[in-house]
């Protein structure tokens, strides 16, 4: 059997960003574990990109914002892993439900606040024992530019995505010592599935780099952060936007 030297688990892992995250991480020595909640076609496909540049990967479907499932998934998962442990997590899982404030309804408002905040928080906690124990890690958080700077229709977003910000900050001070680093990217536009219904003509006139960005060009930085060059950065927002927020 082949020796693992590290594991990565990416939530949101099926398509766009996580999938680039996913393709980006892959190497020999390398396990994958890739959550998704129920794209199965889209995540086998990322399995296959994985597979493909030497990684082993595992998916695992399950909702990141439900704390039993994310108990459970763990405990199976625990044998599995080398060292008994994750060294790498990226928590990208997400969705997008935009109305104006005046006229959204509260499972709207719970349901984006559930899957960012609560999902880290669940996936996180179950992950750091063993980061701690062991000393090294290091935790990527996909924010937005929406968290940062705010946008219309996406409070409850905004409000998820700032407050995952907030708890980054905090945690990368609790955990420093122990060598695991902990930071946020933070895409603009990026063209996935998830801006599918926004127009790129009728924003690329404010973006200074006249385009949405690549999944590919998220994935390069999140890809530095989780690498050794990296362990002196931690707490840090990196915004990935072409230039329209600075
Ligand atoms: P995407 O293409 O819509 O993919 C979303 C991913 O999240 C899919 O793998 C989906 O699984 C998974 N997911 C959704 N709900 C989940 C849940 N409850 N539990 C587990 N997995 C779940 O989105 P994306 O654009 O790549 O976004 C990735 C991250 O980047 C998100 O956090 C998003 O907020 C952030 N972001 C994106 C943009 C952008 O312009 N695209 C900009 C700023 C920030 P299934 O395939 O099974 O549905």
């Amino acid at each position: 059997m082949e020796k693992l030297d590290s594991c990565a688990l990416i939530t949101g892992g099926s398509r766009g960003i996580g999938r680039a995250v996913a393709v980006r991480l892959a190497r020999p020595g390398r396990m994958l574990i890739i959550n998704y909640l129920s794209n199965h076609k889209a995540a086998e496909e990322t399995k296959r990109l994985a597979e493909e540049r030497g990684a082993i990967v595992h998916l695992v479907p399950f909702d990141c914002s439900d704390a039993p499932s994310v108990q459970d998934v763990f405990a199976e998962l625990q044998p599995l892993l080398p060292e008994g442990g994750i060294d790498i997590l990226v928590n990208n899982a997400g969705i997008r439900r935009d109305q104006l404030m005046v006229t959204m309804e509260p499972s709207d408002w719970h349901r984006v606040i559930d899957v960012h905040l609560h999902g880290f928080f669940y996936i996180t906690r179950a992950v750091l024992p063993s980061m701690v124990r062991r000393r090294r890690g290091r935790i990527v958080n996909i924010v937005s530019l929406s968290g940062v700077q705010g946008m219309p229709g996406q409070t409850n977003y905004a409000a998820a995505k700032a407050a995952v910000i907030g708890a980054t900050k905090s945690l990368a001070r609790e955990v420093a010592r122990r060598q695991i680093t902990v930071n946020a990217v933070a895409p603009g536009f990026i063209r996935t599935d998830m801006i599918a219904d926004i127009s790129e003509n009728d924003y690329k006139a404010i973006i200074p780099a006249g385009r949405f960005g690549n999944p590919e060009e998220v994935a390069a930085v999140v890809a530095f952060l989780c690498s050794e060059e990296a362990s002196y950065i931690t707490g840090e927002v990196i915004h990935v936007n072409g230039g329209l927020y600075t």
